[in-house]
């Protein structure tokens, strides 16, 4: 949810961008870097649309090599020193709209000095810089794309595009939901008309309604428990909940802060994909737990999870598929204010293939957003 802007001098530091994009789309999605401004068309203001795509951006990144400041125009000036160079106007457009501006050093190149920089631009000179080292290239990206993730982080809670957590509520408020949920929990214990009864009973599985904080900021929803969850009445206990727990750790949620359910809220014989009778047998289960936990943020595991929430809230993405849509941030409002919905792909699915497992890291770590 980092959309970066990278602004360098081709014949300065191209290669050092090349390497530096290729690292930090191990961090955001590629989509989200942009790195040259394409197709101004004959007789567009350029200087209006380079300040345009700067403007869209989160994070302003400025590569600096050694020659940043001296590479010559066509008459031999330096290309800075002219009103219409791109690389000037940019970083000039970064400051006026008061962008996170990150100067990166490469190939040993210093900070310029703020009096040989053009006057518009001498605010860059104020900017704390990260050097990217050849030998630890790797390790400075790193560095790099954690002060993108928290400038972005903080821009957002800034100009208020981040929905705020959740109030704590009194305490009686959370009496009354810990009831309400054990109530519908009894009527799920005793659904003998779910068709799925007769194989819970006859495997001795529990019904899973799902668990954790009543007053969660956050709300997973899954598939439909698996074995190991059926066994002991509680969701995400086995692979697919290890890959989440690995993700918690990894941008610091914990799992008790948040809450988890299903679509389906009863064991699949032999893990099938649940049955359109199925999902409209829970649907009254999941929208009543829905409305007693009111998160402010749904993250859909899998497309069955997804199709449900999108369905719900009559989102125009409803039909969409869960590829096109993963990772996306979107909206909807309901009655106790504006939510959203972040798709993932399913924990399970992720588990044999090391390339999906890296989409669902980099579109899990956009839950930060609501941390
Ligand atoms: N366990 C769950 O609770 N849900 C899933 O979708 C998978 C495993």
């Amino acid at each position: 949810m980092s959309r970066i802007f990278i602004n360098y001098r081709r014949q300065d530091s191209e290669g050092y961008v090349g390497r530096l994009y290729d690292h930090l789309s191990q961090y955001f999605d590629a989509q989200d870097i942009f790195i040259d401004v394409v197709n101004i068309e004959p007789g567009v203001d350029f200087v209006a649309k380079l300040d345009e795509a700067v403007a869209n951006c989160d994070v302003f990144v400025a590569v600096i090599g050694t020659s940043w400041l001296n590479v010559p125009n066509e008459d031999g000036q330096p290309r800075l020193a002219q009103w219409n160079d791109f690389v000037r106007l940019e970083i000039a457009a970064a400051l006026k709209h008061e962008k996170f501006i990150i100067p990166v050093l490469v190939g040993q190149a210093i900070m310029p000095n703020m009096h040989h920089l053009p006057e518009d631009i001498q605010g860059l000179a104020r900017r704390n810089a990260i050097t990217l080292r050849h030998a630890a290239f790797p390790e400075d990206v790193k560095r790099l794309a954690d002060a993108i993730r928290s400038a972005t982080i903080d821009a957002k809670r800034k100009t208020n595009a981040l929905t705020p957590l959740k109030p704590a509520v009194d305490a009686n408020i959370l009496i009354e939901r810990e009831a309400a949920i054990k109530k519908l929990r009894m009527e799920l214990v005793g659904a003998m008309e779910s068709p799925l009864y007769q194989y819970r009973t006859e495997n001795r599985y529990y019904p899973v309604l799902g668990a954790g904080n009543v007053n969660a900021n956050i709300l997973f929803i899954g598939e439909a428990p698996s074995k190991y969850d059926a066994e002991v009445g509680q969701p995400f206990q086995g692979p697919s909940g290890d890959v989440l727990n690995e993700m918690f750790t990894l941008i610091g949620l914990k799992r008790d802060d948040v809450y988890m359910t299903n679509v389906v809220m009863d064991r699949l014989p032999d893990n099938r994909d649940p049955q359109p009778a199925e999902i409209a047998f829970y649907r009254p289960f999941v929208d009543s737990l829905l409305d007693i936990i009111q998160p402010v943020v749904y993250v859909t595991l899998g497309r069955f999870a997804m199709s449900h929430i999108l369905h719900k809230f009559n989102s125009p993405e409803k039909k969409a598929k869960i590829s096109q849509q993963r990772g996306k941030l979107m909206k909807a409002s309901v009655s106790y204010g504006d939510v959203y919905i972040v798709p993932l792909y399913h924990p399970a699915v992720v588990l044999y293939r090391a390339s999906d497992k890296e989409i669902f890291r980099k579109d899990f770590e956009k839950l930060r957003l609501f941390m």
